[in-house]
């Protein structure tokens, strides 16, 4: 019965450290988020003692009773926030719900087409040596060389040319919203599934602030975790259960995963009802926004002239792609120097990048955790001015005085306020 400190005092100073670091400082990584104080008690519970395999009402252990309301739950929650009618909220993570995904509806050799890796698309959609690369044929789409926008004439061109049996709509880094009817029309002049990936928007279609990806696709995964606010996990969706339900349920499990960690089921059933809740919305509303702030700001004509731009000229979503490619800073250099200001962001490839993976020409800056942490439009004019004028300054950067705007900022809006890990 020992607390944490005292058995493993350790990993406790690892808690409190990482408690300390989330609350000073400025989280923009764009697939982030802060989850509520439920969400972690739920994830921090006894139910993480126990083994569930199988679906409600039909487990291959005992003592399942607690654990299926749980889970059915979730499921009821997850089909009406999202209009669905069927749901499987057992997949660990997004790339799980992914791998479950092309097992269910095509055969190892098939072909498959998403978009590419380097123009914002994620390593589940076909890179290489990820699982999805390694057992299926992968064709890819890209961004327009002027636009940077996913033009759909391409789209129905590669379609046509490579004639898949899974189109992928979806993205880890673009900033803009998806035709996801246009997608369908491609997907049916094919004869392909529609598989759309919406781990980094689900928040925004939960609160209506971006079209549904449901009526269109054939099957819709997600994480919990990004814009939608909920527990590290996936799940997927389909708007016709009679066609696809009993495929992927049996491609979750067993195909993919054993037992379901209950814990983070229950945690993601009470994800989704705080995703069916007024605040949600407005905190929704606020992430994007808190993006077009900083759109506008990264496209002052100081910041133009110091060679910083953004993909696609602006966001219609929760991030922004910036452009470093005329910039005297890469990505790593400008992830770096914001880091040591307080601000936390990933260096990014932007399309047609002329500089490696691990350095890049742009970075991702996100506004979900900060919306979550209740900034609004004050507040996210002075992240983004920071932003800027960092960017701008370079290595010339007064990085003292950005570490006190950070704190002002940071000190104004106390993150979990009285937890102690
Ligand atoms: N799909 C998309 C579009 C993503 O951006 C990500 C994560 O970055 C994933 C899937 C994978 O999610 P996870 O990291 O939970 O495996």
């Amino acid at each position: 019965n020992q607390t944490l400190a005292e058995l493993d005092p350790e990993i406790a100073a690892v808690l409190d450290g990482e408690l300390t670091r989330q609350r000073e400082t400025l989280e923009m990584i764009a697939s982030e988020n802060f989850v509520p104080p439920a969400v972690l008690q739920a994830q921090g519970s006894v139910l993480t003692n126990k083994y569930a395999e199988g679906y409600p009402g039909r487990r291959y252990y005992g003592g399942c009773e607690q654990v299926d309301i749980a889970e059915n739950l979730a499921i009821e929650r997850a089909t009406s926030l999202f209009g669905a009618a069927y749901a499987n909220v057992q997949p660990h993570s997004g790339a799980q719900a992914n791998a479950a995904v092309l097992h269910a509806l095509i055969n190892p050799g098939d072909k498959i087409l998403g978009l590419s890796l380097p123009h914002g698309g994620h390593l589940t959609h076909g890179m290489k040596i990820n699982f999805s690369g390694k057992l299926y044929d992968v064709a890819a789409y890209g961004v327009d060389e002027q636009s940077h926008r996913i033009e759909m004439d391409a789209v129905r061109a590669a379609a046509l040319e490579h004639r898949p049996k899974v189109i992928i709509a979806g993205w880890s880094a673009y900033p803009r919203q998806l035709d996801f009817a246009a997608f369908r029309e491609i997907a049916d002049e094919v004869g392909a599934y529609l598989w759309t990936d919406m781990a980094h928007f689900a928040g925004l279609v939960a609160a209506d602030l971006h079209p549904s990806p449901v009526p269109h696709s054939d099957v819709v995964s997600s994480t919990v975790h990004k814009t939608l606010g909920g527990p590290r996990s996936g799940f997927l969706l389909a708007r016709d259960k009679e066609a696809f339900g009993k495929k992927l349920d049996s491609a979750v499990f067993p195909g993919q995963q054993g037992g379901p960690l209950m814990h983070v089921v229950a945690a993601k059933a009470v994800a989704f009802k705080v995703a069916a809740t007024e605040e949600f919305r407005d905190r929704q509303r606020r992430t994007v926004e808190g993006a077009q702030i900083i759109a506008e700001r990264l496209s002052a004509p100081e910041v133009r002239d110091a060679g910083v731009s953004l993909v696609t000229g602006g966001t219609d979503v929760h991030l922004v792609l910036v452009d470093l490619r005329s910039s005297t800073l890469d990505g790593q250099q400008a992830e770096d120097l914001l880091h040591s200001a307080g601000i936390t962001v990933n260096r990014n490839a932007v399309p047609f990048d002329p500089r490696p993976p691990r350095v890049t020409s742009g970075l991702r800056v996100g506004t979900p955790a900060l919306a979550s942490r209740g900034f609004g439009a004050a507040e996210f004019a002075e992240v983004a001015d920071i932003i800027a004028t960092t960017l701008v300054e370079g290595s010339g950067t007064d990085v003292e005085a950005m570490r006190g705007r950070v704190k002002a900022l940071t000190d104004g809006f106390p993150l979990y306020p009285g937890l102690q890990q």
